[in-house]
């Protein structure tokens, strides 16, 4: 498994009887990132370790193991569970550091760089206000005893600053990965929404395969000739035999990206610029009649989904973030094939638990939670 992603929350704005709002949690090899973090975010995250629990003993998602909470902007459906959270976290005696990223905007970014109030320009919603409450109602590393660093950017000129508990604000060089990741990063990617916004990508960086020591030892290969051979040199063996590199590598480990949109409206120029995405899970607040309030309320219909899906060459499109008005995503997904036509591009529309893998290879597999199981 390359990585795999769980969305814990389809509904826009507020929790329906079967969805609930915002909230995903992202695992690849060198850890765990959780992207947004809607109100009850604990709870149904406790849910979804239960499901594992019981019909997929292979991953339990610890806590200890995630290092990130990306988050996407401040409405309240997306990060009202992060505080919450990280205060069970410090019950269970957490040790691992913990990251809290999102966006800003340039003028809350300058005046907490200076010292100053937040303007009151501002929305109600800016996450550096949330932040600076979570602060004073005790998301500190002194009161929660384990390191959390709060860091937001200026995403349009790429500045990074860190919020510390005594009210100031330092610059950081660039926005820190997860600490201890190697081969997968998270990048944000400006969208375009009420307030300040972004989608989060997680890359894994592709590689060449594992040189084959089994079979370079049935051959009876020297030391010398399996040095060779690893580093992509052609030999031929003492009796003749030519021998290519090519043959003792494994497959080549493709790059691979996985984008979760927030709320946006489409096409956002970040990810239509993308030179190409594994699977793209896109917010699909609005059905295609509604185009009107989505473009007033700067999110996405079904079919402006599809068609960023279709401008940045996602193999896999997956909406989420339902209006509570629909009864079901069977509308919204057939109007994103009907976007889609004969164009090589799958959809898929998510439930709450649901899961989407990429598998080492890169193929894409989405999992749907029916109660009782995942069924592919
Ligand atoms: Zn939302
Ligand atoms: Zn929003």
């Amino acid at each position: 498994m390359r990585m795999e992603l769980h969305i814990l929350g389809t509904s826009s704005a507020r929790p329906t009887g079967k969805r609930q709002v915002s909230g995903s949690i992202i695992q690849c090899e060198d850890g765990i990132a959780v992207i947004d973090a809607g109100e009850g975010f604990q709870t149904r995250y406790a849910d979804q370790r239960k499901r594992l629990k019981t019909h997929d003993k292979g991953s339990t998602l610890r806590a200890s193991r995630i290092n990130a909470v990306c988050l996407t902007h401040g409405h309240l459906d997306h990060t009202w569970g992060v505080l919450p959270w990280m205060h069970t976290m410090a019950l269970d005696k957490r040790e691992t550091p913990l990251l809290v990223l999102g966006p800003t905007s340039p003028e809350v970014f300058d005046a907490l760089l200076k010292g100053e109030a937040i303007p009151e320009s501002a929305p109600t919603a800016e996450l550096a206000r949330q932040i600076r409450g979570w602060q004073g109602l005790g998301a500190t590393t002194e009161s929660l005893g384990y390191p959390v660093r709060w860091v937001l950017g200026d995403l349009a000129v790429d500045r990074w600053l860190e919020m510390a508990s005594d009210g100031t604000a330092s610059l950081l060089e660039s926005m820190p990965q997860p600490e201890g990741w190697k081969k997968n990063r998270m990048q944000p990617l400006a969208t375009h929404h009420t307030v300040p916004s972004c989608a989060w990508m997680l890359e894994s960086k592709g590689g060449v395969g594992k040189f084959n020591r089994l079979k370079a030892a049935e051959l009876r290969l020297t030391d010398d000739q399996k040095a060779q051979l690893s580093m992509g040199h052609d030999i031929t063996t003492d009796d003749g035999t030519a021998l290519s590199s090519d043959d003792f590598r494994g497959e080549e480990r493709p790059t691979t990206r996985m984008v979760v949109s927030g709320d946006t409206s489409e096409m956002a120029e970040s990810l239509t610029t993308l030179s190409g995405v594994d699977v793209l899970v896109h917010e699909s607040t609005f059905l295609a009649d509604a185009q009107q309030w989505a473009d007033e309320f700067l999110h996405s219909t079904s079919t402006g989904a599809a068609r960023t899906a279709l401008a940045c060459n996602a193999r896999h499109l997956v909406l989420t973030h339902f209006s509570a008005r629909l009864k079901d995503a069977e509308l919204p997904l057939s109007e994103a094939k009907n976007e889609i036509e004969e164009h090589d591009l799958s959809v898929t529309a998510a439930v709450d638990g649901d899961r989407i893998k990429i598998s080492d290879s890169g193929s894409i597999s989405h999992l749907v939670w029916t109660g009782d199981g995942w069924s592919s």
